[in-house]
């Protein structure tokens, strides 16, 4: 992509009503666009990010044997009505008419609707168990929506449901579903802690949070210095020591950026999913479900991975890989020449499937794609200059260190090869 093409808006001072350093670094680096509060487009270098983290998600699902299905966003209120959420979610559900006066609930969660499907899918032990997965909206009446990303009123979420016959069952789902997170959490890039927690408005029986470790974050929880233990402070309230190794336990701030319940039978008791054995006999279905919010997951990357200049992406997160910077120079000649390798090296790129962004703006000082070259944070930069050509070299650094390095242009796309 060349950046003189690029669709976006990047802005110059901080907007006052961002507080949180994500939110900032997003608006600045022309990431997304605030319509209102808690409402947001992410423009293309925003939507770049989410497809990746998506597709980092998706191929995990995809290698556990997970099918994905897409549920819509739009549930009659008579669902919600029989599981008796219509009335106990609370003023966070959305709920509308139609021009007929049908009512109607906006997607807040998907348990009433897979469950609907399964009550009408399941009949014997041979369809279970399974686990279904969908990448899709969620909309919630949030009293007060902040941070950007952080807490949106409408986001779109990885949510997955497992089905099986009994709890030994889904207590092995529940397992798979954990290790399936613990590596999504490792590619991304974001180092979460499952931590036991209580279930609340799912009315599940037992739950994971997966919380990121963050000065900024609005949860906390109880972690051991000694054996990194960790716990929701409902359940670890009151405890000095850690149940398992006796170590001293402190609270810290944190983000969560997943939630994994087992719900037992709550759903399937009130949606009738059960399986006949053989002998006739109905046996309700274990559900268990989990979740990431995927723009919050991405304004964490930022809120732990930053400096005074802008964003710091891993690089497997960045919108792109590489960020190739032509400096201009006042002697024309130069300038020429400087283009003419740059466009060379973008084209080579390009070839050999290495996603750059490519600043071929005239008119800008050296300074200027510095800082935003940092403040966007994509994970390597390299640039072509007067000076890096007069050594037939272009310079390359790291976003994450200061160190710089000249590398000849004949062996710039083997050293390449061995940083991405
Ligand atoms: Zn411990």
């Amino acid at each position: 992509m060349k950046q003189s093409e690029l669709f976006t808006k990047v802005l110059r001072e901080t907007p006052r009503e961002a507080t949180f350093v994500s939110h900032q670094l997003l608006l600045r680096g022309g990431f997304i666009y605030r319509f209102a509060s808690g409402m947001y487009a992410l423009l293309p270098l925003g939507f770049l990010v989410f497809k990746k983290i998506e597709n980092i998600i998706r191929e995990e699902f995809n290698k556990a044997g997970i099918q994905e299905l897409l549920m819509s966003l739009l549930h009659p209120a008579e669902l919600w009505k029989k599981t008796g959420r219509f009335e106990t979610a609370g003023k966070e559900l959305w709920k509308i008419k139609s021009r007929t006066g049908e009512e109607m609930v906006l997607a807040m969660t998907h348990e009433e609707t897979i469950a609907a499907i399964a009550a009408d899918t399941v009949r014997s032990e041979s369809e279970l168990p399974f686990i279904v997965n969908q990448f899709q909206t969620k909309v919630r009446d949030e009293e007060r929506p902040r941070g950007g990303l952080l807490r949106l009123r409408e986001f779109i979420m990885q949510d997955a449901y497992s089905f099986d016959k009994d709890e030994e069952g889904l207590s092995r789902s529940f397992q798979k579903m954990i290790g399936i997170y613990q590596k999504i959490f490792k590619n991304i890039g974001l180092p979460a802690i499952p931590v036991k927690a209580s279930a609340g408005l799912m009315g599940g029986e037992d739950s994971y949070e997966f919380m990121v470790l963050a000065d900024s974050g609005e949860d906390e929880v109880v972690i051991c210095r000694k054996c990194g233990f960790a716990a929701n402070t409902e359940i670890a309230k009151d405890k000095k020591e850690c149940p398992q190794c006796g170590g001293e336990m402190v609270i810290k701030n944190s983000i969560e950026v997943a939630h994994a319940f087992k719900l037992g039978t709550k759903y399937s008791k009130a949606m009738n999913i059960f399986w006949n054995d053989k002998k006739g006999e109905k046996h309700l279905v274990q559900m268990g479900c989990y979740g990431i919010g995927l723009e919050r997951a991405m304004a964490t990357i930022i809120e732990i991975s930053h400096d005074d200049h802008g964003i710091i992406w891993p690089l497997k997160v960045g919108p792109f890989r590489v960020h190739l910077l032509a400096l201009g120079s006042s002697k024309k000649a130069v300038w020429k020449k400087i283009k003419k390798i740059s466009e060379k090296l973008y084209q080579d790129l390009k070839k050999s499937g290495t996603d750059v962004l490519y600043d071929d703006r005239e008119g800008r000082s050296a300074g200027e794609k510095f800082a935003e070259a940092d403040l966007i944070g994509i994970p390597i930069r390299v640039v072509v200059s007067e000076r890096t050509l007069e050594k037939n070299s272009v310079e390359i650094k790291k976003r994450k260190e200061d160190k710089v390095k000249l590398c000849l242009i004949k062996f710039f796309p083997s050293y390449l090869k061995t940083l991405l």
